[in-house]
């Protein structure tokens, strides 16, 4: 019997090409899944120490998407969901109005209640009349007075074919923080405002969709997807992650088959490590398959159960059953460098999905810690004792009530301050990767293929050796090797 070689990202380097680039021509813009398209390939795993609104607002804004994790109740995981969609608005779809026949009182408390500083002003058949903003209530001494009494009437509009250059340009010339939306018939369909302008400008790499607004994903499982789903396209959601440890099974390729079938809504599943579980998840419907079983930092399957593929080997086999299908890799877990970034794809992923090296941000959920003088994060795997107990059980199909056999451990890792100088340095490592391999974009990468396979004493070569190092360099910790 013949057994296959398992390769890790650390058995193998690219070996470097002709190139005649300029590191601006490197485009770094990929496919997630079905029409989602990023401008940078990371995604942040769905975990309670790495993903929630915080870090996917974070990511999303640098052009990458976050996976808001499952240990949350589905409301709360929702309403989560509703505030990164809202972060960004390019035009507010449906926003808050007010009749011109109500009181000063019921605006100013409809403002106050919401935090928001103006409401375009209606009549009963929905036509817009006008426009009250916090200047006009400054001065009005009567709160009993009718809002048509106070409100700027005929206010500045645009039409439902605005582009956001129009906008800008009547903000401008006009000296106005908000401009409504009307359709054909005067009536309101939509607001703009110069802050969500101004925040669009200030994000011009930002992840957004079709309406300007942030992406983010959630994770469900195949046991509560009918609760989470509806309620996460209620508030706009852009994919689900079918979040599991065993993709390739009965339970999740049912779950997959039947959210296609049930819900018009992007899924990304996993985890597979093998062609034949890929294929499973392809025919079931899934619209992206993501790769590793094992290579998580946290995770300890491999040797509690003796299974797994080593994630370069386990992301070229499964990017080639995909590729029959054009169907995307993410190939998640085991990216302890920028580098690994680089590999992955060379080895056929469309994008990587990061745990660990994000764990340490500002904006994720976890802890911080200090010991020893020097501030930590919690990171802890998701079938860690603690995240089971606190809810992530199903993944690794354990209740919290059994005793627990983990699948993974719980620990620190080093603060690393906010996560858009930490992501100029992955994106960075991936282009000069690139660079040095010819490649001007993803699919130049993926198609790109030239590896040698190394030894120990050439992965301690590649690490920094013969030094002790004195001044810890943004992308190169020795938290991280192993070697
Ligand atoms: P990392 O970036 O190497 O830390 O890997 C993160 C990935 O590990 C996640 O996206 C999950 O797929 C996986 N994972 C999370 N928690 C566990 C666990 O407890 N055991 C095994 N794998 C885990």
């Amino acid at each position: 019997m013949k057994i296959n070689e398992g390769l890790s990202y650390d058995d193998i380097l690219l070996i470097p090409g002709y190139a005649s680039l300029l590191p601006q021509e490197i485009e770094i813009k990929t496919k997630l899944a079905g029409n989602i398209f990023l401008n940078v390939p990371i995604v942040s795993a769905a975990m309670d120490t790495v993903t929630e609104e915080k870090l996917a607002i974070a990511l999303a804004l640098e052009g990458g998407t976050g996976v808001i994790h499952r240990s949350l109740e589905p409301e709360i995981q929702a309403e989560q969901v509703g505030r990164v969609k809202r972060f960004l608005n390019w035009i507010i779809e449906k926003p808050l109005t007010i009749t011109k026949n109500n009181t000063v009182l019921e605006a100013r408390k409809l403002m106050n209640k919401n935090s928001i500083s103006g409401l375009p002003v209606i009549d009963l058949s929905g036509k817009l009349c006008g426009i009250i903003t916090s200047r006009d209530l400054r001065f009005c001494r009567d709160n009993t007075l009718k809002v048509d009494k106070i409100m700027t009437p005929n206010p500045f509009v645009e039409s439902e074919n605005v582009t956001p250059e129009s906008a800008m340009e009547k903000f401008d010339s006009h000296r106005i923080e908000k401009l409504p939306v009307i359709n054909s018939k005067g009536k309101l369909i939509g607001l703009i405002t110069v802050k969500d302008m101004e925040k669009h400008n200030n994000y011009p790499n930002a992840a957004t969709d079709s309406s300007g607004r942030l992406i983010v994903g959630a994770a469900v499982s195949p046991l509560d997807y009918s609760v989470r789903i509806p309620l996460l396209i209620e508030k706009k959601i852009d994919f689900v992650v079918m979040d599991t440890a065993h993709g390739d099974s009965k339970n999740v390729i049912k779950a997959i088959e039947k959210i296609k079938t049930d819900y018009n809504i992007t899924v990304i599943g996993g985890n597979v490590a093998t062609k034949e579980g890929t294929k499973h998840l392809i025919e079931a419907g899934a619209d992206a398959v993501k790769v590793g079983v094992g290579p998580g930092s946290i995770c300890t399957t491999r040797v509690v159960a003796g299974i797994g593929v080593p994630q370069f080997t386990a992301v070229l086999e499964c990017s080639e059953e995909a590729s029959k299908n054009n169907i995307p890799i993410i190939a998640d877990g085991g990216i302890k460098y920028s580098g690994d970034i680089t590999k992955a794809i060379a080895a056929g992923a469309d994008s990587v999905m990061i745990g660990n090296l994000f764990a340490g941000l500002k904006e994720t959920p976890g802890r911080e810690i200090i010991y020893d003088g020097r501030m930590f994060k919690e990171y802890r795997g998701m079938g860690s004792i603690g995240a089971i107990q606190e809810g992530s059980g199903d993944r690794y199909n354990v209740s919290s009530n059994e005793e627990i056999v983990p699948e993974g451990i719980e620990g620190r890792v080093p603060f690393k301050g906010d996560l858009k100088h930490f992501l100029h340095q992955l994106t960075t490592g991936l282009q000069k990767g690139m660079g040095y391999c010819g490649c001007s974009n993803i699919q130049e990468l993926k198609n790109y293929k030239k590896f040698t396979k190394i030894t120990t004493l050439g992965l301690k070569e590649s690490h920094a050796h013969d030094i002790v190092i004195t001044h810890e360099a943004p992308n190169y910790s020795r938290i991280n090797m192993h070697t």
